[in-house]
């Protein structure tokens, strides 16, 4: 079975696209200042050069995913929703302070997936 289908953009995709870079802007810009007041660090642009920083910041998105899994097993499904909560902030957080367009990538990436053909290399999951 493959994944023929085509990936289009319409009017109301774009409109959402535009929408989710909005508000990717705002929250991401409401995460910094939370981190700047409470005394952060606040991953820059200039971080992508330092071999710690950014692995930190990733490993600590890491570690959402892994109280996320905790809270499934413990079938904690509140518990389970700030966990995936607390990966976007993170994720977000770190994209906006990066400057990276986050929105964008998705987007991209959703339209790449579409292409694939279904269960892509052999993959079993
Ligand atoms: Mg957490």
């Amino acid at each position: 079975m493959t994944n023929q289908t085509e990936f289009t953009k319409p009017q109301a995709a774009q409109a959402a696209a535009v929408q989710l870079t909005s508000l990717f802007g705002a929250i991401g810009a409401e995460i910094e200042a939370n981190k700047r007041a409470h005394g952060w660090k606040v991953t820059g642009p200039d971080d992508w050069a330092d071999q710690h920083e950014v692995p930190a910041v990733l490993m600590l998105i890491t570690t959402e995913v892994a109280e996320a899994m905790e809270a499934f097993r413990n079938n904690d499904r509140a518990n389970f929703a700030e966990e995936l909560a607390d990966v976007l902030i993170r994720t977000i957080g770190l994209s906006h302070s990066m400057e990276i367009d986050l929105a964008g990538a998705i987007y991209s990436k959703m339209e790449h997936n579409h292409a694939r053909a279904y269960k892509h290399g052999g993959k079993r999951i």
